[in-house]
């Protein structure tokens, strides 16, 4: 029995609540709650004939602590899951702190103005001090670890796929099948076709802000910074078929390098489409990429929002993607003396999601992790005051609940390799 509020009715959000709803047994209880009521009160109006949860809905901008304050104070979840964006990932862990109340997210701190002088000093110290450029690290949210552990409560960072199931993977190969991991290649298919030229499949502005980064990998000790779409594989995914996958810089890269002791290189590649890529290019050199404020006949507008809103809502896509996604990971290392490679992952069908919760794979690979993170700390298997990510618990709780829930896994021993 569970209370929990639930921040964010986007893409991601709508499969995480409507897999709280199956899960009534845990989530008796739910609050949806962004600055949008309207649609908080639409998917109650949905789900709720579907289900034993009782849901209530409410307006909040978890940018403004004391509203958040205020609501948490008036509900008393026993926990708040962040599925709104990384840029309230902060504010949402100090309402936290303030109502003693355990937080889980699905992705790391993002400052939403990067021309602001005084987030930019940090951040030009820590690209220095850490060699990578990316706008999104832990460091903020490391940070409050020992406040977390001061107000006895839990915060588990990045329940989502990646991160998320690609850092319980890790866990569970470690755990499982080697005295050593040495190498990790986290790798994510999208091997769907949702019919239009250009469309992203999670927050545009999001993703168009990880994908147009710097690229990035972990060696020796070190981060290897690379141009943007510069290493190129191809890779023959299980049930999707061969495809063009590019080196990116990946959050989970920074955590696990620090918590999966002795391992060398850890890298992460993307699959994406040459038209995916041409029209990155082209948007990315008029400037529609771009965070920073311009005016236009008298009113400011930041030209990569002004983006978000001519693409296609991601949510939108789920009844015209056809196709799979197949994510995981391969790990290489050693076992009682002798080399040993595996590959773990999961291969989703897009319709097969769209049937059940009327969302396509990405969405669903991210709101399934979400709502069984919420459940390992609601049902106290993964609870202990601090902050964490996923791969510092123990993985097979959740490795049992990925099974159950929608996102079975598979171990291949001897995977071809990436090179
Ligand atoms: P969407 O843009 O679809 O949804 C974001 C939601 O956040 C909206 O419902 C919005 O509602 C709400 N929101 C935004 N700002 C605020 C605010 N100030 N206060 C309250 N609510 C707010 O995003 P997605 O669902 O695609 O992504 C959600 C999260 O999942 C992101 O952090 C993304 O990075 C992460 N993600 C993680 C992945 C993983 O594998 N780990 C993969 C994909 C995504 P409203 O406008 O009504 O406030």
């Amino acid at each position: 029995m569970s209370r929990v509020m639930i921040i964010g009715c986007g893409g991601v959000a709508s499969v995480a609540i409507a897999k709280c709803c199956q899960n009534s047994d845990v989530f008796t209880e739910i609050m949806i709650a962004s600055r949008t009521k309207s649609k908080c009160d639409a998917m109650k109006e949905k789900l709720q004939p579907t289900t034993k949860t009782v849901i209530t809905t409410a307006q909040v901008d978890a940018d403004n602590t004391e509203e958040l304050i205020a609501l948490i104070n008036e509900y008393k979840p026993d926990a708040v899951l962040n599925v709104a964006l990384p840029y309230q990932d902060l504010t949402i862990m100090d309402v936290c702190l303030a109502t003693g109340v355990d937080y889980i997210d699905t992705a790391n701190y993002e400052a939403e103005n990067t021309d602001d002088p005084e987030w930019r000093k940090i951040y030009e110290e820590r690209c220095k001090k850490e060699g990578f450029t990316a706008y999104f690290d832990y460091s903020w949210q490391w940070a409050y670890k020992k406040k977390f552990e001061d107000a006895g409560i839990t915060a588990i960072l990045g329940s989502g796929f990646d991160p998320g199931v690609t850092s319980v993977y890790s866990a569970y190969a470690l755990k499982h099948y080697f005295d050593e991991i040495h190498y990790i290649d986290i790798l994510d298919c999208n091997g769907g076709d949702h019919g239009y030229p250009f469309a992203t499949n999670f927050n545009p502005e999001i993703n168009l802000r990880e994908v147009s980064a710097m690229g990035s990998y972990w060696e020796d000790g070190h981060w290897v910074e690379v141009e943007p779409m510069s290493i190129k594989r191809e890779y023959d995914f299980p049930e999707v078929g061969e495809k063009d996958m590019y080196l990116l810089h990946h959050e989970e890269i920074e955590s696990l390098a620090k918590n999966i002791p002795g391992v060398k290189r850890i890298r992460f590649f993307m699959t994406f489409g040459q038209s995916y890529l041409t029209h990155m290019k082209c948007l990315e050199n008029v400037g529609m990429l771009s965070t920073t404020p311009i005016n236009f006949e008298g009113k400011e507008i930041v030209p990569i929002q002004f983006l978000k809103a001519l693409l296609p809502d991601p949510a939108s896509l789920g009844p015209r993607t056809v196709g799979k996604t197949n994510i995981g990971c391969i790990f290489k290392g050693v076992k009682d003396g002798k080399e040993k490679t595996i590959y773990i992952y999961n291969v989703c069908d897009h319709q097969e999601c769209y049937k059940e919760v009327g969302s396509q794979a990405i969405s669903y690979t991210t709101g399934v992790p979400a709502m069984i993170g919420t459940m390992m700390v609601v049902e106290g298997l993964w609870k202990k005051p601090g902050v964490f990510n996923v791969e510092e618990f123990d993985p097979d709780p959740y490795m049992e609940a990925l099974n159950k829930w929608g996102l079975p896994w598979v171990v291949c021993e001897n995977p071809q390799e990436v090179e």
